[in-house]
């Protein structure tokens, strides 16, 4: 059976910067959830990042950019975290490889988990087009990332596997 990856805030884990989740009740989801699909990853937490812990925005550029070395992931207290972004993303590709998934559903605007949007590095509330750090790096490595607003995009790319 094709499994999928998904966000752990997603899911309910209390895992955000402030200490919340983003939770999706969702049938498709709950589905998946009893049919054993499900691996939780939240690349942030799993890196060693505490909950709560400060929001941090990719500086400029977007995940790619990070996962290269041109840009860097900074929290909003200006201290540099982007090797825990790293280490957070390789992670969740071990995850991947480990579970043999090419699907995964990662919360929109996050600068590990965005997929379409980031924010724009100015904690702002400003967004941009962009991907995060994790993001990047699946889909560097052929794993196709939809958002929690792309479940019946996600369930037909599982089920064409
Ligand atoms: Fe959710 Fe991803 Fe942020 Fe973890 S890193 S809290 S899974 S958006």
């Amino acid at each position: 059976m094709n499994k999928v990856l998904i966000s752990a805030c997603l899911l309910g884990r209390r895992v955000r910067y402030d200490g919340k989740a983003l939770t999706v009740a969702q049938e498709t989801l709950q589905q998946w959830l009893e049919e054993g699909r499900v691996v939780s990853v939240c690349p942030e937490v799993d890196a060693g990042l505490p909950i709560p812990r400060p929001p941090a925005e990719i500086a400029f550029g977007d995940g790619a950019s990070v996962l290269v070395g041109s840009s860097s992931v900074v929290a909003k207290t200006g201290v540099d975290v982007s090797d825990y972004f790293l280490k957070g993303a390789k992670l969740a590709l071990e995850l991947c490889r480990e579970h043999e998934i090419h699907v995964a559903i990662l919360t929109e605007a996050s600068p590990s988990c965005g997929s379409s949007v980031i924010h724009d590095g100015t904690f702002s509330a400003v967004k941009k087009a962009g991907q995060g750090v994790t993001t990047a790096l699946l889909r560097q490595h052929g794993v196709t990332v939809f958002n929690q607003y792309q479940l019946e995009e996600a369930q037909d790319a599982l089920l064409n596997l």
